[in-house]
């Protein structure tokens, strides 16, 4: 073992795992954690996080080849496009949360958890440095370090603020369960408030001000769920200031969802306006205090000032202090996320390997990739191509990246008769390279705008499960299943986002959803669409029927008021 003549022999093997003790050469004290015996042959990987990205890598990867252990600060999966449900009780927290040792133990084979924190990653000496997150007064060390063979970094982001002044103090954030439920229990807090006698009609309206920052995906929703839960319940039960509520929601840009389809956003804001909740475009937060919010207006630049009870800011992501840290290691510390290549490789760190929020794959290298493939093809470089050289174009880039074949399809310029007939409808014996330049900036466009969302998250960490299974099969088989036809040599398929879709709920049992090839669908039909396809997602049969069953209360007796 390459660490043994480090390590102190202190071999626990409860449950299957080895502790050994740095020497006193090394002057830390702080325990080194394996996962087997000094004798394990096996890779040692190093998995942190238990979100998407992470969750699906573990679920995917054949732990008979490589021995793995988990750190995250939850010990738990969280499925987050329910937590807006969470805030107003629609869904109770515990039906959207499954505990990540339920996930780890159906696997065949041993995944170690550690509920701790990653403070550090030291790529050099293939290390990281943690801290438990359990209880402090309990007995025993907090502080201990992994070595890795693999480190997959999947940690994901945190709320970005923009550095306005007030935020932190002062606003909600939804992104974690306890955040979703301390918003549930300050909605509350805000109506009793209001109906405490001696308040001026004022003061009431403030209290009964919720303001949203951000109007995307997020904001909308959890705009919506609050609307739906003061009209459909709360006004019921607190009648006496049902016409002093108001739910104001603010966007910097022109519109709200403005990464949906014209036609969505559009739609949501129709609604919103009919049902009287404010959508302020254009209006950028610079400060925010316990009562007030201010604003500036872009167009303007006019000051404007809004009284609230209760903020919820929801703005966008930005990077966590342990990938900001180690983003400043590897020379990547004017980034905003990791930078990786198209295998989901750390840019210049071997064995790291980041996806999810935190990471983000480098387009340029993609765009240089295809770039390259069309160079190749034009021979004579009169930046023309033949049929036969097309072909082999539009066949190299679909090997490379399998997807663009469907999107070519879907955008008719996969056809080669067609795209040899000019205007006229007369075959042409040759394209110019520009033309078909087009199809690559739509290509590029895909590549570029890689949402942080689930659905690439987990994408990301089935391919990766894959590659890394695969991997093992490679070694008895050196030339590996694939080729490139240019090369010969072996080497995965990169990593390539399949788009299936995004919904955005509007509240009174209405959606709005962008299906793969244009399609729009909005109103009640796509609300029950959204209810199928989130109770098949989760990821137990265990969350599916409490889920269910918490959408079948709120049917039947509304959503709890108690603030607990
Ligand atoms: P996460 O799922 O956030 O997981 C990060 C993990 O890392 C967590 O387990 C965390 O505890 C752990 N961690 C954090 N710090 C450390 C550390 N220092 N050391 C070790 N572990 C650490 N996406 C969609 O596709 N569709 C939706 O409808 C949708 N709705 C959303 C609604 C809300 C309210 C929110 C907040 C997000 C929504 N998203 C949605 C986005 C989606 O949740 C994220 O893109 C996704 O969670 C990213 O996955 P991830 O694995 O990168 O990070």
């Amino acid at each position: 073992h390459p660490y043994a003549s480090k390590l102190l022999v202190l071999c626990s093997l409860s449950s299957g795992g080895l502790i050994a003790y740095a020497d006193s050469q090394s002057n830390s004290k702080i325990p080194i954690v394996e996962h087997d015996d000094c004798k394990s042959q096996k890779k040692r990987v190093v998995v942190l996080g238990t979100g998407w990205a992470a969750t699906s890598f573990l679920k995917d990867l054949d732990i008979s080849s490589y021995d793995v252990q988990v750190v995250s600060p939850r010990n738990y999966f969280a499925f987050t496009p329910l937590l807006p449900s969470v805030t107003c009780g629609t869904v109770e927290a515990r039906s959207i949360v499954e505990p990540v040792r339920n996930i780890i133990k159906k696997r065949n084979g041993e995944i170690l958890f550690w509920e701790a924190e990653c403070l550090k990653v030291d790529a050099a000496n293939k290390k990281v440095f943690c801290k438990s997150t359990v209880d402090e007064n309990l007995a025993g060390n907090n502080d201990f370090e992994l070595e890795y063979d693999f480190l997959i970094v999947a940690v994901g982001a945190e709320v970005n603020t923009f550095n306005t002044p007030g935020v932190l103090e002062y606003c909600h954030f939804l992104k974690e369960v306890e955040d979703a439920q301390r918003i549930r229990r300050t909605v509350i807090d805000c109506f009793e408030k209001a109906v405490l006698p001696g308040l001026t009609d004022e003061e009431r309206k403030t209290n009964l001000h919720f303001v949203i920052v951000g109007g995307g995906p997020t904001g909308v929703e959890f705009a919506a769920e609050l609307h739906d839960f003061v009209f459909e319940d709360l006004v019921n039960i607190y009648p006496r200031v049902k016409d002093l509520v108001k739910i104001s929601v603010i966007q910097s840009g022109d519109h709200i969802l403005n990464t949906f389809d014209e036609r969505i956003s559009t739609f949501a804001e129709q609604k919103f306006t009919r049902d009287g909740i404010d959508v302020l475009t254009g209006r950028r937060v610079v400060n925010v205090s316990d009562r007030m919010l201010n604003m500036k207006m872009k167009a303007t630049g006019d000051d404007v000032s809004m009284p609230h009870g209760m903020v919820v800011w929801s703005t966008g992501v930005g990077s966590r202090a342990v990938v900001r840290d180690f983003m400043e290691q590897i020379g990547q510390g004017s980034r905003r996320v990791l930078a990786t290549d198209e295998w989901l490789r750390v840019k210049g760190c071997e064995s790291v390997y980041a996806l999810g929020d935190c990471a983000t794959v480098d387009q340029k290298k993609i765009r240089e990739d295809i770039s390259e493939i069309f160079k190749a093809a034009d021979k004579d470089g009169n930046g023309k191509l033949t049929r036969e050289e097309f072909r082999d174009v539009i066949e190299d880039i679909v090997i490379r990246y399998p997807q663009v074949e469907l999107y070519l399809k879907s955008k008719h310029l996969f056809d080669v008769t067609d795209l040899f007939k000019d205007s006229e409808g007369n075959d042409r014996e040759e394209i110019d390279i520009e033309e078909f330049k087009l199809a690559l900036s739509h290509v590029d466009t895909q590549m570029k705008s890689l949402p942080a969302t689930a659905q690439v998250a987990a994408q990301q960490g089935t391919y990766l499960a894959r590659c890394f299974n695969l991997w093992e099969k490679c070694k008895s088989n050196p030339e590996g299943p694939r080729r490139f036809r240019s090369g010969g040599r072996h080497e995965f398929r990169p990593f390539w986002y399949r788009h299936l879709g995004q919904f955005a709920p509007l509240g009174g049992e209405q959606a709005a959803a962008e299906l793969p090839g244009d399609w729009v669908s909005m109103g009640r039909s796509t609300q029950w669409l959204w209810y199928s396809v989130y109770a098949s997602k989760q990821v137990s049969w265990r969350t599916r029927i409490l889920v269910m069953g918490d959408w079948s209360r709120r049917f039947v007796f509304g959503r709890d008021s108690s603030r607990i």
